[in-house]
């Protein structure tokens, strides 16, 4: 049995202050991260613990954890466990990079997400050259807001042409982009289309309370970030019972971690068991 788990703990703090983010410039108290830290290490030793199912790892946390040494252990020991097939983070990529070299970095992945204003573009390019030289595998991610389209442009351009460079679509506002920008950021993210859509979810099957699960870091268990309906802990009987095929209760899905799981999509061949990391291995040849 293979589990995929999109863990997120009570950590909601951030060192950049994107405009747009309610985690910008939080701190946490040191309580909340030293509660962070040991729900943390629990999860580890349960993962540990559970030698029949092979898991797929993806943190998710509220602002940025890997600034946090003890989240970069935590990738470094789940990383060399038998039982972890893939262990990858959300992150603005503004942490040193050399710890990674005590991983399994075959198994290791990252979901860097470059923010322009925050940090300028040859910081972020040369961590990812380090991760290059590392061998260390990452997607890069831009939010699409439309002022910012040159920058993702000449971002893109930079990257090596095997990095995975996506565009998280702008979508509150109908009709946000004009079809020459949209053809842009086409030309950019070849599957930035997919993001532009609020997908109709309710009653489609949806792989999330089955292969798929959310996790805070008391051990409840959702089936996704986006319903907030427990269905079980891991932390207390066979929290397996709780996994079995079910449908989505929401009306609509529209982010990545979300949609990606819906069995419509047949997102899982495009991203070839890379989908918690959001990397297209094959993808088509880029136009820049
Ligand atoms: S880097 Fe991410 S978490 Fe931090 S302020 Fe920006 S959007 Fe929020
Ligand atoms: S479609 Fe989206 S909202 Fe619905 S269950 Fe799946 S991940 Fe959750």
């Amino acid at each position: 049995m293979t589990l995929s788990i999109l863990y997120r703990g009570p950590l909601s703090s951030c060192n950049y202050s994107c405009n747009y983010c309610p985690f910008a410039k939080r701190k946490d108290s040191r309580e909340t991260l030293e509660r962070d830290a040991a729900q943390l290490k629990r999860f580890i030793t349960f993962v540990s613990e559970q030698a029949g199912i092979q898991f797929k790892i993806l943190f998710t946390p509220w602002g940025e954890a890997l600034i946090r040494r003890y989240y970069q252990e935590a990738m470094v020991t789940l990383s060399l466990l038998p039982n972890v097939e893939k262990v990858a983070i959300q992150t603005n990529l503004s942490c040193r990079l050399e710890w990674l070299n005590k991983a399994d970095k075959s198994k290791l992945a990252l979901w860097t997400t470059y923010h322009p204003g925050e940090t300028d573009r040859a910081t972020f390019l040369s961590q990812c050259r380090q991760l290059d030289e590392l061998q260390v595998s990452y997607s890069v991610g831009v939010v699409g807001f439309k002022e910012v389209i040159p920058e993702i442009e000449t971002l893109r351009a930079a990257l090596p042409a095997e990095t995975y460079l996506w565009v998280n679509a702008l979508k509150k506002q109908a009709d946000y982009y004009t079809a020459e920008e949209t053809a842009t950021l086409s030309a950019i993210d070849p599957y930035v289309v997919n993001n532009m859509i609020h997908y109709d979810s309710f009653g489609k099957n949806c792989k999330t309370g089955h292969s798929v699960i959310s996790l805070d870091g008391d051990g409840n268990m959702y089936r996704c970030h986006f319903i907030k309906e427990k269905i079980g802990n891991i932390y207390t009987g066979d929290f397996t019972s709780a996994l079995y095929p079910r449908t989505c209760t929401n009306a609509t899905c529209g982010c990545h971690i979300g949609y990606v799981h819906m069995d419509d999509l047949n997102l899982y061949e495009l991203y070839k068991g890379r989908e918690l990391e959001r990397i297209v291995p094959d993808r088509k040849p880029l136009s820049c």
